[in-house]
C-alpha cells in the first residue's frame, strides 16, 4: 500500500489499475467516477458526480458504485451541512491506513466540504476522550464547521 505524498496527494494509479487491484470489472460508470473524483478539488456529492458523467447516466448504478467504492475503500465520505454525502478518493479513515486520517472541514456558508490533508487526527485523540469499557472503537472521524477562507473575506 502506498502512502500518500506530503504534497497533493495524486491518485495512487490510473483508475482502470485502481479498479484491478480491489478486484471490480472496469464499466463506464466505475471508470467515470473514479476520473471526476481524481479530478476534484474537494469531495463530491452524488449530484456533483452525476453532473460530470454522460448524460444517460444511471442515477441509482452511480449511488452504487460509490457505496461499493466505500466499501471496498476506494473513497471515503463525509457529510456536508445538508446531511448527505460527499465522496473524496482515499481510504478513508482506518486502521490500516493512518495517512488518511485527516479532518474535514465543512464551510457553513458556502456548503463546500473539504478534506484538510496537512492536519492529522492525532493518534491519542480517541484516549483522550476516556470512551466507557465496552465500546470497540475503530476510528474516529471528525468534522470541523465554521467558515472556509473563500468566505472569510
Ligand atoms: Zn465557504
Ligand atoms: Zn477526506
Amino acid at each position: 500500500m502506498r502512502r500518500a505524498s506530503a504534497v497533493k496527494p495524486a491518485p495512487p494509479s490510473a483508475p482502470s489499475d485502481l479498479l484491478k487491484s480491489i478486484g471490480l470489472r472496469r464499466t463506464p460508470v466505475r471508470l467515470g467516477v473514479l476520473t471526476v473524483l481524481a479530478e476534484a478539488a474537494v469531495p463530491m456529492g452524488v449530484q456533483q458526480v452525476l453532473d460530470k458523467l454522460p448524460e444517460h447516466t444511471d442515477t441509482v448504478t452511480v449511488y452504487r458504485t460509490l457505496n461499493t467504492f466505500t466499501a471496498k475503500k476506494v473513497v471515503h465520505r463525509v457529510r456536508g451541512e445538508d446531511r448527505t454525502w460527499r465522496y473524496a478518493l482515499g481510504g478513508g479513515e482506518t486502521a490500516a491506513e493512518p495517512a488518511h486520517a485527516h479532518p474535514h472541514f465543512v464551510c457553513e456558508t458556502c456548503g463546500t466540504v473539504e478534506c484538510l490533508e496537512r492536519s492529522e487526527i492525532p493518534p491519542a485523540l480517541v484516549r483522550s476522550l476516556k470512551v466507557a469499557d465496552g465500546y470497540a472503537v475503530r476510528y474516529p472521524e471528525v468534522t470541523l464547521h465554521g467558515v472556509c477562507p473563500k468566505c472569510h473575506a
